[in-house]
Order: C-alpha cells, then structure tokens, then sequence
C-alpha cells in the first residue's frame, strides 16, 4: 500500500476523520514518519482535536513537534 497524502487538510477532530484514510505522524523537527494508530489512542483523545493531539506527542528524537498528516492509501498496481 502507498501512502498518498492529502496536502493541507485535516479533519479538525480525530472521529470525523473517515477510517478510509490513513494517518501517519511526521516529526517537523527530524523529519521521520510513522504510521499512526488511532485505535491506539487512550480513549480520552478518540474525541480530540487534531492540533490536540499533536501536542500530546512526542518524538523519538525528543522534540515534540508531531504534525498529523492524512491520506489516502493506494493500492500499488
Ligand atoms: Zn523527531
């Protein structure tokens, strides 16, 4: 599956955010890239604000400047 990234669009809250999509978290600072599992959050942020919950991570890099970015996942064919 590759990752398509839909550039400068955020649901503004977590559970409106269509469970088609994929969501991965970019680190501003050192630049890496992870998937992101809503399903994993506590349950308190299932109803956050995105910018919320950017706030609440942390990078392994020690900054914590976490940028939530959604997309669309193709399949490679
Ligand atoms: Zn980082």
């Amino acid at each position: 599956m590759r990752f398509q990234e839909i550039k400068n669009w955020t649901p503004g809250y977590l559970n409106v955010c269509p469970r088609h999509l994929g969501i991965r978290v970019r680190c501003e600072a050192c630049g890496i890239e992870k998937d992101f599992d809503r399903d994993a959050l506590p349950f308190k942020f299932h109803h956050a604000h995105v910018e919320d919950i950017e706030a609440k991570l942390k990078c392994e890099c020690g900054e914590k400047r976490a940028r939530l970015i959604f997309g669309s996942l193709m399949g490679d064919d």
